[in-house]
Parts: structure tokens; C-alpha cells; sequence
């Protein structure tokens, strides 16, 4: 079709288009223009940070000698045939190409499949100059320069060149992750370059997505394909196991389009929602497709959130197609959790009134039939099958330390749970999540005060990590020195650890530093230095703490006990969970029936 001017009526019906925010936005624009023209090979390269340059070539189908004066001026496209109703191009405004000549020097050189000869337009500051012809293989090459030199006010909201390129490395990504048939390179003289060989049939899209997520991802992940009412989800969901600090491991795609839809984030969160600890995310790769009359992308001028004619049928199909992923691998941690016993335990020191408890689920004999009291026969089986090996940590205790809220350690379950007896009743502790809170409220304490003492690594350690991780942390190094953690970068891909906070005891330095990367990684401009401080911390802690798992002597137990006492805030971990729960002997009796 060739390039026609909009009507006036559909120009409004646009949403006003901030097409050109920052030099990561006219990459995008640019990769979809070349992913739009069909293009089997994307070459992309950038200088600065991408302000001083962003050349974008492909081998797409080009455009002839009038459509390339007409694709710089505005609203000229040659894409929506179909009406807004049915947008299924990437682009769609008519808008990109003109609005970066509004604000750069742009040039625009373009050979017509099939054709001889190829022309190019430039434009600068607005000022269209004449065609001219030029020499180029079929396709299309475009050449940003100088980005916001006519705009000068722009440049100073930009970032770092750093952080531009980071910036434009992501989308680069997001983009290539959906088009595994398409071979990108981008290279430049602000990065290191990245090829990504084109592949098509079974396996293409894993291979590509394990190039940029990291070749972890292909194990540690599971299909997903399903259909539900003509809206289909297809793509890559991580396992439960395999999670993160942060959600910047999400891609998630309507109709080929790269979103950051909120309602689509919550769904992800909902299908992992009994999976996953509060404060971790998943790693997903998900795409949907489905009519385009049934989405309407045209609602946010980067076009990263869209609205669902029918919200409720793609969350559903989003959490059951997940779901049922998970389903098929085999048995998982229960999610039925015995809710009426749980419903028994409560945090102490709150009241409720007490209700009567059904049995829960896994104490039930099978076949539901035998009452009560006593266990049937499966189940006695299988309790004298399992050695009481589980309970071997059985503290001697003075009769007077059940006076204390969290009373007297009895023993230590499956290395996780500090069991203790109180005057009328148990408690059960979360052994980590517990001293996570500790050793959170003295950092935040030492840092208030004296500053966090550290110790000095004998052996510094040396940590491998992407480019822009160790960016982010070499950058906030003197925040993390202030919280006791030296570290410095080690070449382009590495930073080495030289200290640790003290208090935080053999951590392992390597495994706290990616995941201090990951935290960082979500900071904007408006978290507080406090903020920061606070968010290291919590991370630091959860380092630091006794993890679940590890064996734990009684003296050792009462005393983390004392210690949660005298902690203010220590009924809940840094993360919002509880530290311990209560059950009250009252309950117990009710679940035996003596009540
Ligand atoms: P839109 O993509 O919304 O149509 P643009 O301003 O990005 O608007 O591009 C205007 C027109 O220029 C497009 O509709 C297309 O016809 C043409 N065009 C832009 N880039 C390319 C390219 N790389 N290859 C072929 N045609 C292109
Ligand atoms: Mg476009």
C-alpha cells in the first residue's frame, strides 16, 4: 500500500504521541519500522549512549523514491489499512520518523526490493533537503545524529550515556526476544556487541530467549501453549525455584508488542502466588495473541499498556495455563496449607475468638470416614515408617523459661522451625525469617549510629556479572561501603569484593552481590538515599541470616529467641511474613476433639 496521509478526524483520534523521549525510545521506533518492513537481518549502532549517533540498517522491503520524501512528514504511513479498530503493525502513528527530524539529523537512505537504485532523504531540525541518490544494497538504512540538538532543554533530562545505552539495550532485547527469526546485532563505540543468530522451527524461540536471559533459563523453565476462547498464550514461564530480586525478568507481549500492562504483571504474580515468597519474582517470556479488535493498544503514547475488551478471560487464562504448567511436573509444596489449623495458629498477642476447627486435610485419615480421634491405619503407617530423626534437637530447659512470651526451645524441626513450649501453648519460629529481623534491625541500628563495622575478605572475591550490574553497583559503591560492603569494579564484567559488614557472619559475598545488583537494578531516581539504605539492609539480612536448613544447638535457639524478644518489629521478617506463630493448648485439645 503506498504512503498516504491520515485524515484529520483519525490525527485526533491519536493519542498525542511522545514518540521520542530518549534515545532508547528512537531505537524502538526504528527496530519496529525494520521489523514492519520484514527485514530478515537488523544491524544497530550506537555512539554515546546513543545521542550521537543511532544508525539502524535492515534488509527489509524498502521504500520507493515518494514514499521515502512522504515517510518523514507527520502522520504519513503506510500502515493502518485496517483502521484503529485492527491495528496488527508494530507502528502505526505515522508520527516516529518525523518527530525525530524534528529533533536530530536525520537520514534516511532506502532501496525498493527489486529496485536498482536507492535514494536518501535527510532532515534536519525539521528541514526536509531534497533527494539524493546514494549507493545501498536493498533495504533501508536510518541515521540519527546529534539526538535533541534542535531541543537542547531534552538533553538534560537525559541520563547517563551509561545508562541511555543500558537502556537501549533493553529494548533491543525486548524486541529480539519476540522475533527469533530476525538476526540483530548491536554493536558501538558506548558497548560491547551482542549478534543474535536468526533461527526458526522448534526450539528457536528457547535458544534465543536462553542467549538473553541467560542459558539457565532453558532448564529451569516450562513451556507454555493454551488457548482459551480464540486468545492465545504462548511463551516460557521459570520455574517457582528459579526467581528473582526484582521483576525485570517479565517480558510480556500482546500481538508481538513488548508491554508493561499492570493488569498482565498482576496475573503473573497471581499463577505464582502460592509458589513464591512475597519479595520474589518470577522469570517469565509470555506472548499473547489475540484479535486486534480485541485490544486496544492505542491507550499510552509508548504504546506499553493496552486495554482488554475482556480483562477477566486473559488473567484467567494467564493463571490456569500457568498453573497447569506447574501441575503437569509433578508434585509441589501443597498449597491447601491445612487452612483450619493455620486459621488456629496466630501471631502472638493477637486475639480471636477461637472457632471450632476442622480437622485439616493432612491429618485426615483416608477416606474421611474415621472419626477424630485416633489415626487410621495409612497414616500410623506412616508415621512409624519415618525415624524421629526429625525432632532430634530436644533442649533441656529450666521449668522457669516458659514464663518468657516465646517461652523455651524444644526442639529443632526439619532444620527450619524452632518448636518452644510456653505456659499455655507452642510456638512455632521461622528460624530465618526470625534472625533476618534481627540482624536487619542492627544494621539499621549501626548504620544510625556508629556506621557498619565490616571485616576484610582474606581472599577478595572476584564476581561475574552482566555489564550493566556492575555498573549500577560501582556506581553505589560509596552507598555500599556505607553499609559495610567494599566492592569494585574488575574489568568490564566483574566486580571483586575486598569487604563484608561483619555482622552478617560467612555470607557468601558472591550470591549477596547479584542480588544487591538485582535490587538496584530497581531504583529510580526519587528512592531516598534513606530508602536505599534501608532497601541494602533488608537484602544484607536476608544474607546474613541462619538459613533455613541449617542445625541449630538449644543454646542457640533460646538465645535467638531472648533476642526476638527484645527486638522491636521482630514478629515480622523484613518482608512482611511472620517470624513465629502461636498455638494455643486450647486449640490443640479442639483438634483432637477433647473440646
Ligand atoms: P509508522 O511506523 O507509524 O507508519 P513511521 O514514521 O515510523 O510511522 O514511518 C513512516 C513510514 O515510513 C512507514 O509507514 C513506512 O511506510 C515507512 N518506513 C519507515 N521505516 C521503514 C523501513 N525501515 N523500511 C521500510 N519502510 C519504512
Ligand atoms: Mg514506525
Amino acid at each position: 500500500m503506498p504512503i498516504r496521509r491520515l485524515s484529520e478526524e483519525t490525527i485526533n483520534r491519536i493519542a498525542a504521541g511522545e514518540v521520542v523521549e530518549r534515545p532508547a525510545s528512537v531505537v524502538k521506533e526504528l527496530v519496529e519500522n525494520a521489523i514492519d518492513a520484514g527485514a530478515r537481518r537488523i544491524e544497530i549502532v550506537t555512539a554515546a549512549g546513543g545521542v550521537a549517533l543511532i544508525r539502524v540498517t535492515d534488509d527489509g522491503i524498502g521504500m520507493a523514491p515518494d514514499d521515502l520524501a512522504l515517510s518523514v512528514e507527520r502522520y504519513c504511513t503506510s500502515k493502518l489499512e485496517t483502521g484503529l479498530e485492527r491495528i496488527d503493525t508494530l507502528g502505526f502513528r505515522g508520527e516516529a520518523l518525523a518527530s525525530i527530524g524534528s529533533v536530530a539529523r536525520l537520514a534516511i537512505a532506502s532501496r525498493r526490493a527489486g529496485s536498482a537504485d536507492a535514494f536518501e532523504v535527510s532532515i534536519e531540525g525539521g528541514t526536509v533537503a531534497p533527494l539524493r541518490p546514494v549507493s545501498l544494497p536493498a533495504g533501508t538504512r536510518v541515521e540519527v545524529r546529534d539526538l535533541f540538538f534542535a531541543t537542547p532543554a531534552r538533553l538534560k533530562f537525559l541520563k547517563s550515556e551509561r545508562a541511555e545505552a543500558s537502556a537501549i539495550t533493553d529494548i533491543v532485547r525486548r524486541l529480539a526476544m519476540a522475533h527469533p527469526e530476525i538476526r540483530f546485532s548491536l554493536s558501538g563505540s558506548d558497548r560491547t556487541a551482542t549478534d543474535l543468530s536468526a533461527a526458526t522451527g522448534d526450539g528457536a524461540r528457547l535458544h534465543r530467549l536462553s542467549e538473553l536471559i541467560g542459558s539457565d533459563f532453558g532448564p529451569n523453565s516450562l513451556a507454555i501453549d493454551a488457548v482459551r476462547e480464540g486468545v492465545r498464550l504462548q511463551g516460557f514461564v521459570g520455574l517457582p525455584t528459579f526467581n528473582k530480586a526484582n521483576s525485570l525478568s517479565q517480558f510480556l507481549y500482546v500481538n508481538g508488542r513488548s508491554v508493561r500492562d499492570k493488569q498482565l504483571i498482576g496475573a503473573l504474580r497471581g499463577a505464582y502466588a502460592d509458589q513464591l515468597k512475597r519479595d520474589r519474582h518470577p522469570v517469565a517470556v509470555l506472548f499473547l495473541t489475540l484479535d486486534p479488535a480485541e485490544v486496544d493498544v492505542n491507550v499510552h503514547p509508548a504504546k506499553a499498556e493496552v486495554r482488554f475488551r475482556d480483562p477477566g478471560l486473559v488473567r484467567g487464562l494467564i493463571v490456569g495455563a500457568i498453573r497447569d504448567a506447574f501441575a503437569g511436573t509433578g508434585p509441589r509444596s501443597s498449597t491447601a496449607a491445612a487452612g483450619a489449623t493455620i486459621a488456629a495458629f496466630r501471631p502472638l498477642g493477637q486475639t480471636r475468638p477461637l472457632r471450632p476447627i476442622p480437622a485439616p486435610a493432612s491429618f485426615r485419615p483416608q477416606g474421611n470416614v474415621t472419626p477424630l480421634r485416633g489415626f487410621a491405619e495409612p497414616a500410623q503407617a506412616a508415621f512409624a515408617a519415618r525415624p524421629s530423626a526429625d525432632a532430634r534437637q530436644v533442649a533441656e530447659t529450666a521449668p522457669d523459661d516458659l514464663a518468657y512470651p516465646l517461652g523455651a526451645a524444644r526442639a529443632q524441626i526439619h532444620e527450619t522451625y524452632i518448636v518452644a513450649q510456653t505456659e499455655d501453648g507452642l510456638v512455632i519460629v521461622d528460624q530465618h525469617a526470625a534472625h533476618e529481623r534481627l540482624v536487619y534491625e542492627r544494621l539499621k541500628k549501626s548504620l544510625d549510629t556508629r556506621g557498619v563495622p565490616r571485616q576484610i575478605l582474606l581472599i577478595p572475591e572476584v564476581v561475574e556479572l552482566p555489564e550493566d550490574d556492575v555498573d549500577r553497583l560501582t556506581a553505589r559503591a560509596a552507598e555500599l561501603a556505607g553499609c559495610g560492603l567494599t566492592v569494585e569494579r574488575f574489568g568490564p564484567g566483574a566486580v571483586v569484593i575486598r569487604e563484608t559488614p561483619s555482622m552478617l557472619g560467612n555470607v557468601d559475598a558472591a550470591a549477596l552481590v547479584r542480588d544487591l545488583a538485582d535490587e538496584l537494578a530497581e531504583w529510580d531516581r526519587t528512592t531516598s538515599l534513606r530508602d536505599r539504605l534501608d532497601r541494602i539492609a533488608s537484602r544484607m539480612a536476608c544474607h546474613g541470616s541462619v538459613r533455613a536448613g541449617r542445625r541449630m544447638k538449644p543454646a542457640e535457639m533460646d538465645a535467638l529467641l531472648r533476642e526476638i524478644e527484645a527486638t522491636p518489629n521482630a514478629s515480622e521478617c523484613n518482608h512482611g511474613r511472620p517470624t513465629y506463630i502461636e498455638l494455643k493448648l486450647a486449640d490443640i485439645e479442639r483438634l483432637f476433639g477433647r473440646r
